[in-house]
């Protein structure tokens, strides 16, 4: 089933202060300019393109909120690497083959407003789009094909399980930078923009040129506060390479 989120609505002002009093909105311009020539544009998933926390959804479905919850809040600061704590999380969980399944197939998964007709206008424009994603790959592939993005340009993380669908781990070796540096390198890209909610998408700039935080799902104060440009919606993204 697909559902498409309503945007969300500014709780107070506090949001508008950072956003219009942060020095570093000074270089939001900056950003624009390197969005407008961009030949990549990696979004993250999860309360990104996507609605709600694939990972966290699991460890719900599972019946492991205090790591639902855990995960969600990862996302607001990371204090050691998050593919460690993406194992450590479940290798206490050991979801098998059939619970994955089960949940993958019960999963309702919401695509964010404006990210169908964003991508559209993208692939129209000749700039590759690549979906990075702490989330797993059967969760990613679905998205992805609901956004017209090509398999091969999803990068997640895998499950692992054995011959019975018992679980054996999580394959989680690589950061969205790691990924972004490794594009750049096989394709040449000048301008690759990450945008995304977290900590971790904050992160893969550099090696990205520019990154846009995107609190239309989730607004993290310290990516709102460290981004040069922070959108709550992707019809802002839109509107700048229209004309
Ligand atoms: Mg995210």
């Amino acid at each position: 089933m697909l559902r498409v989120s309503q945007p969300p609505v500014l709780r107070n002002d506090t949001f508008e202060k950072l956003l219009t009093n942060s020095f570093v909105k000074n270089e939001e311009h900056l950003v624009k300019n390197v969005w407008k020539k961009a030949d990549a544009v990696c979004f993250d998933m999860d309360d990104t393109v996507a609605v709600g926390d694939s990972n966290a959804e699991i460890a719900e479905f599972l019946g492991f909120g205090d790591i639902a919850k855990a995960t969600q809040t990862a996302m607001n600061a990371i204090h050691k690497p998050l593919s460690l704590d993406i194992m450590d999380r479940f290798d206490r969980m050991r979801p098998s083959r059939q619970q994955l399944n089960t949940f993958l197939n019960q999963r309702s998964l919401r695509i964010t407003s404006g990210a169908k007709p964003l991508i559209k206008l993208l692939h129209a424009q000749g700039k590759e789009v690549f979906l990075l994603t702490s989330g797993f790959y059967e969760m990613a592939f679905p998205v992805a094909e609901l956004l017209g993005i090509s398999r091969e340009n999803v990068f997640a993380n895998s499950l692992l399980f054995d011959a019975t669908g018992q679980y054996l781990g999580v394959e989680t070796s690589v950061t969205k930078g790691d990924v972004i540096t490794r594009l750049k390198r096989e394709n040449r890209y000048e301008n690759v923009v990450m945008i995304g909610d977290g900590t971790n998408d904050l992160m893969a700039c550099p090696p990205a040129e520019a990154f846009v935080g995107f609190g239309g799902n989730q607004v993290r104060p310290n990516v709102l506060a460290a981004a040069k440009w922070y959108v709550m919606d992707f019809e802002t993204l839109q509107r700048e390479i229209e004309n």
